[in-house]
């Protein structure tokens, strides 16, 4: 690493630097290597990591491909990629066969002939020592870097990572595998890259629930727009939008300072709908901590989700403090059994109705003892749907020391998206009926 240091710095001391890098953004473009991929046989996760690195870097990634194993057409790919991009990352390629093209098409592309890297030969021949294998020609052809090319050690396998640059442009190839490319990248490239970036990215993020997409992006149009640094990007969760505010700056401090005004703007636009401003914090746990601070204990009554509610909230840790139990009663006989919810209710109204949820939460509360309790009963689909009672129809209950409500909901989506809209909204609501009950008491006693 130290040896490899200096040689950076080498490079990075005579000029070359970009009209976009004097700018401070730099552009990042990806290209995945392998007909595997075209063909749908393995999923391209290289591309989702490394752009979430390019992102955490700052640089900004306006395009992405994946182009098969053929020597013409990655040419193409990548002339293409560095016409319009100041830096261009590969993945996959590198390996010892005949089909690895990457290194050699843009060894050519940057007019950079081959030539033989004996630290890598030694450390393949290593690799394949220790593993008692016999090491063959074509694992020598790993060995072969682009004439003036970074080379980055691959801890994990044989073929090395590589930096090539060029007039300002610069091209890294990494190897397919993840188990290799991921720890190369956090290693080596993240180094050499944040070099090139300097200063630090800070992001705070503001998680808003009870509210869709569209109308949290329509009530930050003009954030959005107008703001270069910080940004702030709406990310759409199921039942919930993060909206993320991130600035470039030199230090933590200096961004802090410019993150810190845009979250309290964000703050004071959807007041009581931000559960938090900690990235780490999720909605479950939000509930968890509004009930623990009131000494409120919580228990659950589910019938559609079964058990997917109880199950997010038991995987928040600290849980056992505030959630007592909850009943998975699917079928009618059990929400009668268990819930003591009336026959008469169910077969007026049916197992999926305002009706059946109020008694679910109401009985809940009664028999688990707790102040506050949530039902949910809905159709998950694909079956089960009628003209009256779409697949998707779901009614959640809360129950917030003897006051119970329950409402309506229409959820798209394909049964496990039903049912996961209906867990977080059933938080939802829950957070929703503690805030107002609480408020109720402060009036009281204010008043
Ligand atoms: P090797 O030395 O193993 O041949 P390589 O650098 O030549 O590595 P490829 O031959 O393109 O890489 O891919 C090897 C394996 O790495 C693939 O079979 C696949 O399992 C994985 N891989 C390649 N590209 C990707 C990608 N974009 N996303 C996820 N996995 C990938
Ligand atoms: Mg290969």
């Amino acid at each position: 690493m130290t040896r490899m240091r200096e040689r950076w710095k080498g490079i990075f001391g005579a000029g070359g630097r970009s009209a976009q890098e004097k700018e401070n953004t730099l552009t990042a473009e990806l290209i995945a290597v392998g007909t595997e991929l075209l063909l749908g046989n393995i999923v391209n996760t290289n591309a989702a990591y490394l752009a979430r690195q390019c992102a955490s870097l700052g640089l900004a990634c306006y395009y992405q491909s994946v182009v098969g194993d053929n020597a013409a057409r990655l040419r193409n790919a990548i002339a293409a990629a560095l016409k319009r991009s100041d830096i261009v990352i590969l993945s996959g390629g590198l390996g010892p066969t005949s089909d690895d093209l990457t290194k050699e098409t843009a060894a050519a592309l940057m007019k950079m002939p081959l030539v033989m890297d004996s630290r890598s030969l030694e450390r393949i021949r290593r690799f394949f020592e220790n593993r008692g294998l016999e090491m063959t020609e074509n694992n020598r052809k790993q060995a072969l870097v682009p004439q003036g090319a970074l080379v980055l050690d691959n801890d994990n396998g044989t073929a090395p990572g590589l930096i090539l640059e060029r007039e300002g442009k610069r091209v890294i190839l990494l190897p397919g595998p993840p188990g290799e490319l991921c720890p190369m990248f956090e290693k080596s490239v993240r180094p050499y890259l944040s070099q090139l970036c300097p200063g630090i990215i800070y992001s705070r993020t503001v998680k808003i629930c009870g509210m869709g997409e569209s109308k949290v992006a329509s009530m930050i149009q003009e954030l959005i727009d107008a703001q270069s640094n910080p940004t702030v990007a709406p990310y759409a969760k199921t039942g919930e939008v993060h909206l993320r505010v991130t600035a470039r700056a030199r230090d933590e401090e200096e961004a802090a300072g410019l993150v810190g005004p845009v979250v309290k703007e964000l703050e004071e636009r959807f007041r009581d709908r931000v559960y938090t401003t900690d990235s780490d914090v999720t909605l479950e746990e939000a509930v968890l901590h509004i009930l623990r601070e009131n000494g409120w204990k919580l228990s659950t009554a589910e019938s559609c989700t079964g058990g997917l509610l109880g199950g997010r909230l038991t995987a928040a840790a600290g849980a056992s403090e505030v959630y007592r139990g909850g009943f998975i009663t699917y079928s009618n006989k059990a929400k009668r059994k268990f819930l003591g919810v009336d026959k008469e209710t169910l077969q007026r109204f049916g197992a999926v109705s305002q009706e059946t949820a109020l008694e679910m939460a109401l009985g809940a509360a009664q028999r688990a003892k707790t102040e506050v309790s949530v039902s949910v009963t809905g159709i998950a689909g694909p079956g089960g749907g009628t003209d009256e009672k779409p697949v998707g129809l779901v009614y959640i209950g809360c129950c917030v020391k003897g006051h119970a409500a329950a409402r309506e909901y229409r959820f798209d989506g394909n049964r496990a998206i039903v049912r996961e809209s209906a867990v977080s909204a059933a938080l939802t609501l829950v957070r929703q009926c503690v805030l107002e009950r609480l408020a109720l008491e402060r009036d009281e006693v204010s008043g």
